[in-house]
């Protein structure tokens, strides 16, 4: 029998009807490209989102067509996010800091039929646009005042232009709930990236659950200043999830230093932000240097690489502002686990909770997690064994967009219905799950594995280091050592054999990296992460040749 209630599809546009309808004066606080702050509310934005989607339609645009961004985090961003998604075409977010022969091929790959861009990225719309094979048209993301004089570009379009042709009175799809709503492409570190394509479905379970006081732990009394950009994975879900409770939102464009993201966290009075390491890395520097306090803030996500527990510590302790740690993955919409403390971990002492919240942390319902060994079969949670990291859940990805299958791996597991991380993970008993590595990153040295994030972690602690990475270095004995590159703060001393010292009773000593490398810079990806693969280029022969 079934049960007698209604049938209401789960569409992404329902969000931006109920923050309308229960929100509508809650504000919306963008800083423009242009450089000024744009202020407008919920209920502009829900009359604008339509209205664009009302001109994307008299543009001829269709059902599952894919519209691409380039842009920032900022309001017209957010209009296309419902416009879009809205009308029933595709939101295509492209990583902006991608190369642009990935920026192309990404474009091709999906066939966007229009690409809307910030006025930041005219040079690399310039660069591509002879090389996208399907795109109609290219939307400057601003006003007529604004646009671009002879850009060289054929077929460029106004946005404030094309949005006045649309209606305010357009009325959304019906759409099935299962029709997709957005793609994203992973950043591509090894290969050509491949595009997850959500659905509405998806989007709105994953909002539903990201918004949970465990996760990110959202509702109308919070302003939300989301660092994590709208082109990489949906800024973590947060502008659905601020529709959802009804929480302000403050987009800061282009502006992602220290000083500018101070200034709008305090002018806007930001009870909470979420971001990558590095990221923090540079407001925290700011902070420390101009000796300031935050006066609203109260809860930061760190995620999409490990929380140095020393950041941990200087946020909550020096700051007071807790850390939330969360794991995730473009595959996974992107939430899977974070790092919120249960009863039992309250009484514990400074110290131990923040180990304890120094894990990626517990599985939002709706994941299924597990950690397997070289054979298949599951392994324990006893926060000591560690194996490979599979996910199964209504917003993982089940195959890529246009793979035909995927690899044979990836299918492997899928025909078992998991999703293969390529994170090495442990689960301790409370499952909390803690990643101890990404697969092609392990050091294997003699056949023992050693996780490289232990060894950032020690090293990021030291206070005379900014930066930390730790790779595994061809070595004539024992295949793999870890060599550890390293950014110092600026004006500090720092020696090899000093910092090597600092590992002394932190580790077992067969773990102590072998050498030092002291570097200026070390390359950060598309998402802010640590290149391991380019620094294993550069240095993985360091130490060959060298005595064993
Ligand atoms: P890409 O960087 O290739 O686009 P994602 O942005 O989807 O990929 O990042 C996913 C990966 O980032 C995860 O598989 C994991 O290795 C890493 N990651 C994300 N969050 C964390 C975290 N809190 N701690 C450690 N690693 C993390």
């Amino acid at each position: 029998m079934n049960g007698l209630m209604m049938q209401k599809q789960l569409l992404i546009s329902s969000l931006i009807v109920h923050a309308d309808r229960h929100h509508g004066d809650t504000e919306i606080v963008s800083r423009r490209v242009e450089g000024d702050i744009h202020r407008y509310t919920f209920r502009d934005c829900h009359r604008r989102a339509r209205q664009m989607a009302g001109a994307l339609s008299r543009l001829g645009v269709q059902l599952s067509d894919r519209i691409g961004t380039l842009a920032w985090n900022g309001y017209r961003h957010l209009e296309l996010y419902y416009g879009v998604s809205g009308m029933g075409a595709i939101l295509h977010t492209i990583n902006p800091r991608l190369h642009e022969d990935q920026v192309a091929y990404i474009a091709n790959h999906a066939e966007d039929q229009y690409i809307f861009f910030d006025l930041s990225f005219l040079p690399l719309i310039q660069a591509v646009a002879g090389h996208c094979k399907t795109v109609k048209a290219f939307i400057a993301m601003t006003d007529q005042a604004h646009m671009p004089k002879n850009a060289g570009i054929d077929k460029l379009l106004c946005y404030e232009d094309l949005i006045a042709q649309g209606l305010p009175d357009y009325t959304w799809q019906a759409l099935d709930e299962e029709a997709a709503s957005t793609l994203c492409y992973t950043s591509g570190t090894t290969g050509d990236p491949k595009g997850v394509l959500y659905s509405h479905r998806s989007s709105l379970l994953h909002t539903y659950a990201a918004a949970l006081p465990d996760a990110l732990n959202c509702s109308a009394r919070d302003t939300i200043l989301p660092v994590v950009p709208m082109f990489h994975v949906n800024a973590w879900g947060l502008p659905y999830i601020a529709c959802m409770v009804g929480a302000k939102l403050v987009f800061p464009g282009p502006a992602l230093d220290g000083k500018s993201l101070y200034e709008l966290l305090e002018a806007e009075q930001v009870t909470l932000s979420a971001g990558v390491p590095t990221v923090w890395q540079g407001l925290l520097g700011y902070l420390e240097e101009k000796g300031q306090q935050f006066s609203s803030m109260k809860r930061t996500i760190i995620g999409g690489a490990t929380c140095p527990p020393a950041m941990l510590r200087k946020f909550q302790e020096a700051y007071g502002v807790a850390v939330l740690h969360a794991w995730g993955m473009t595959e996974l919409s992107p939430m899977g686990t974070v790092g919120a403390l249960k009863t039992k971990h309250l009484a514990m002492s400074a110290d131990e909770r923040r180990a304890v919240q120094s894990k990626q942390g517990r599985a939002l319902f709706g994941i299924d997690m597990k950690i397997v060994g070289p054979d298949g079969n599951e392994l324990s949670w006893d926060g000591a064994t560690s194996g490979d990291l599979l996910v199964r859940g209504p917003w993982v990805v089940r195959e890529y967009f246009k793979s035909a299958g995927g690899d044979p791996l990836q299918r492997d597991h899928a025909a078992q219905g998991w999703f293969p991380t390529g994170d090495v993970a442990t689960i301790d008993a409370d499952g909390f799950m803690q990643i101890t590595d990404r697969s092609k990153d392990v050091i294997k040295s003699g056949g023992e594995w050693i996780g490289s994030i232990d060894l950032e972690n020690i090293a990021m602690a030291h206070p005379a280091v900014s930066q930390a990475a730790c790779i595994a270095a061809k070595h004539a004995k024992w295949d793999e050592r870890p060599l550890l590159i390293v950014v110092r703060k600026p004006q500090a001393q720092l020696e090899r054999d000093e910092l090597l010292a600092f590992y002394e009773g932190k580790i077992a000593k067969w773990w102590t990296p072998d050498d030092v490398i002291f570097v200026d810079a070390i390359p950060l990806g598309a998402t802010g992460k640590i290149q391991k693969n380019r620094l294993r280029e550069q240095f993985g022969d360091h130490l060959i040749g060298r005595r064993p």
